[in-house]
């Protein structure tokens, strides 16, 4: 890897997300109802109200014995008592010679301490309320076979979920298994998104010559929905002081305005006027590939504060820079323990050549192979090439001051998914 320690205008990639992202926190806290807090974020730790299971409990369908009675025989004949049901509580006592005829998750009764199936009985499965007289075991088990303890899943009064966790399918299983219908949670941010563009068109519309359909609004509504936000996705914004001006008022209402679009060169002062006159905002170039605009900063909307980030319009840098400065910050909003992606070592498929001293943001595909990640590099990394980002599972991270990195060596790269 050659590096080359020329020093540079451009804002740091680390530095323009420090900034952005310490001027967020966690939201406050609501109630949802359990059946809707998927891809929320819990806001209290659960703490167990009772054992789980609760009771010791049969892992099979058979009889509930004493063990001492079944031990080193090889066939033994038992008295049957009565029958347990998964939905009954067992109120009999099992004595000497005695068993009862249980059904997985039929509570153990006192003095039984081991479970023998069916299929080691003379008896075979039995529909309904009845029961045997008698039951002869062909095949012993072991002491405290077949039965689940109480609390061996979870103990009263031990974390069950913590506050800052992610929920699941299965932490909605575990919160359900304890009786609990509604989950206080961290309320979603809502995210506004507005396209601005002359030459962009909603997709469903008919285009003039020269126009293209609106793309961007596509992939950052859902990448918000994806991080856990709530979309407010307004209509494309044309190049006018006028319509930038009432769109992002519109706004004001939002945790976090996104414009996408109008922060390169071209049409640069024309949300800089609008945006200056409403807050602070500072216009950075980052030095970083793709993905060079970027603006931030907090406006005043009619005595709402809300923040506002402006993304470039090209797709692929507008995709890039929202992985990199709000992805996170959803999930800060959110209160997530953990806001970054996950990032792994791989080895390129191909050279890279770093020309320019810009941190690079190179999409790739990761497989395994003989328990080693490989990035292969996709063959177009333009900031317009959409196939880029669709074939992509990862960006390797090519830093600012390497100028060559030769196919085989390793880079640090951010996982897209999961
Ligand atoms: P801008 O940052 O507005 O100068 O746009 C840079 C490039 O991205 C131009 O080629 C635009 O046509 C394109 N672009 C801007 N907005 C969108 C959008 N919403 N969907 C697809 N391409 C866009
Ligand atoms: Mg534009």
């Amino acid at each position: 890897m050659k590096r080359d320690k020329s020093p540079s205008e451009l804002l740091e990639v680390k530095k323009a997300q420090e900034t952005i992202f310490s001027n967020f926190s966690q939201l406050n806290s609501v109630e949802v109802p359990l059946i809707d807090s998927q891809n929320f974020v819990l806001s209290k730790d659960i703490v167990a109200p009772f054992h789980l299971p609760e009771k010791d409990n049969s892992a099979m369908d058979g009889f509930a014995v004493k063990h001492k009675d079944i031990a080193d025989k090889k066939v033994t004949e038992l008295k049957v008592i009565g029958r347990v049901g998964a939905e009954n509580k067992s109120e009999t006592y099992l004595n000497n010679g005695q068993a009862i005829r249980i059904m997985t998750g039929g509570e153990i009764p006192k003095g039984a301490d081991c479970v023998v199936p069916f299929e080691n009985t003379n008896s075979g499965p039995i529909r309904g309320f009845e029961y045997p007289n008698k039951v002869i075991i062909n095949i012993p088990v072991n002491l405290g076979d077949n039965i689940r303890k109480a609390g061996l899943d979870y103990k009263k009064g031990s974390l069950v979920l913590k506050a800052g966790s992610l929920l699941t399918p299965p932490s909605l299983g575990v919160i359900a298994s304890f009786g609990i219908s509604n989950v206080p949670v961290i309320r979603k941010p809502i995210i506004s998104v507005i396209s601005t563009g002359n030459e962009v068109v909603m997709p469903g519309y008919d285009r003039k010559p020269g126009q293209i359909y609106d793309s961007n609004s596509f992939t950052i509504s859902s990448a918000i929905k994806e991080a856990g936000g709530e979309v407010n996705l307004l209509n494309i914004v044309g190049d006018t002081k006028e319509d930038i001006e009432s769109a992002i008022l519109s706004c004001r209402n939002s945790d976090l305005i996104i414009s996408i679009g109008g922060v390169s060169k071209g049409d640069f002062d024309l949300i800089k006027d609008v945006l200056l006159e409403k807050g602070e905002i500072n216009f950075w170039g980052i030095n970083m590939k793709p993905g060079k605009p970027l603006a931030f900063g907090s406006l005043n909307l009619e005595g709402y504060n809300v923040f506002q980030i402006g993304l470039p319009g090209n797709p692929v840098s507008a995709y890039v820079c929202f992985e990199l400065f709000v992805r996170p910050i959803i999930l800060k909003m959110l209160g997530a323990n953990n806001i970054m992606r996950k990032k792994i070592k791989a080895k390129l498929t191909k050279d890279i050549v770093n020309n320019d001293g810009k941190r690079m943001y190179i999409r790739v595909k990761i497989s395994e192979e003989s328990n080693e990640f490989i990035a292969e590099i996709y063959n177009n990394q333009n900031s317009n090439i959409l196939s880029s980002l669709v074939f992509a599972d990862g960006l390797a991270i090519c830093p600012e001051d390497c100028k060559v990195i030769k196919s085989g060596e390793e880079l640090e790269v951010i996982l897209l998914r999961g």
